[in-house]
């Protein structure tokens, strides 16, 4: 039996090719250097492929494809990362939101790759209403470190967690990803600044490489987080169980608690768990079920829904 592992990878950053304030090589050496076992370099409308000799690359995650497919002629921007594509991917002009979004995901499918819905609350673009006039993605950014990405929502906008679970409740297989969208390598890291490590995914593959990577991620064989880590999960229509690695403040060395949330059908909190190992047993009733896990420390882990009705 081949053993899977946790591969930790960002899927979702700038370089110089785009409007990153870093060269390729130097954000690579930065994921590197912060325990990444896999990077994306996600530049706007433009395909980052890094190949360097033997000794440059041991200084780097392993790199997998990538394209930020950036429509900036529309109502609002559309961003939709291409993950695996095989060649450029040009973005669509439309004028209007929901074109423009369906003709960047049937591109990126055309190149070989798979789409991801980015930021959907940068300057308030779009939302679940247009999300779900569109077909073909299988992720969408529940988390985006990006200072302007709007992700908890308010005035009335849905939070990212309230988008996805609209999609679920109206029965769209989306798998929710949190990523850095990092621009700023260089000066201060502040919080009103686009600074990596702050979004990841931690995905369950066998081998480090492109292939198992996207083809678990695609499974749905992974989760989200800024910050929380999750050693054992069984993740099934009978269970959903987690056991949670935990960690302690970095500097006073407490142990920090945990509170985790089982949500289900528009939203509805199903079961809270204050247990390091949280579970629950899905019942009939349940259509789909995920599962969110705070930290005391403010990070926050996001396990992929379990859709019970299969
Ligand atoms: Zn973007
Ligand atoms: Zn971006």
């Amino acid at each position: 039996m081949t053993t899977r592992t946790w591969l930790k990878g960002n899927l979702h950053t700038h370089t110089t090719n785009s409007d990153g304030d870093e060269s390729p090589q130097h954000v690579a050496e930065w994921y590197h250097e912060h325990g990444y076992d896999w990077l994306c370099l996600s530049d706007h409308n433009h395909l980052t492929i890094l190949e360097g000799t033997k000794a440059e690359r041991s200084k780097w995650p392993l790199l997998v494809a990538g394209e930020e497919v950036t429509s900036r002629n529309a109502d609002g921007p559309v961003h939709v990362n291409g993950y695996g594509v095989t060649r450029v991917v040009e973005a669509s002009d439309s004028p209007d939101i929901v074109t423009s979004m369906q003709e960047n995901i049937d591109r990126i499918i055309a190149a070989g790759g798979m789409a991801s819905i980015n930021h959907p609350n940068f300057r308030w673009s779009f939302d679940d209403s247009e999300m779900l006039q569109a077909h073909g993605y299988q992720f969408m950014e529940v988390y985006n470190g990006h200072p302007y990405s709007q992700n908890r929502g308010g005035g009335g906008k849905a939070s990212t967690d309230g988008i996805w679970d609209r999609l679920l409740s109206h029965g769209r297989r989306v798998w929710g990803i949190a990523v850095d969208d990092a621009h700023h390598y260089t000066g201060e890291f502040s919080s009103t600044r686009s600074n990596p490590g702050r979004g990841w995914v931690q995905v369950k593959a066998a081998r480090l490489a492109q292939q198992d990577i996207y083809e678990a991620m695609s499974a749905g064989d992974f989760y989200a987080s800024t910050g929380v880590t999750i050693g054992d999960m069984v993740s099934n229509t009978k269970e959903i169980r987690i056991d949670i690695s935990p960690e302690t403040s970095p500097n006073d060395g407490i142990q920090a608690k945990y509170t985790t949330l089982f949500t289900g059908q528009n939203g509805r909190l199903l079961y809270e768990s204050t247990s390091n190992s949280p579970a629950y047993r899905p019942t009939r009733l349940d259509t789909y079920v995920r599962s969110t896990i705070y930290s005391s420390l403010g990070t926050q882990a996001w396990t992929q829904p379990v859709f019970v009705s299969d």
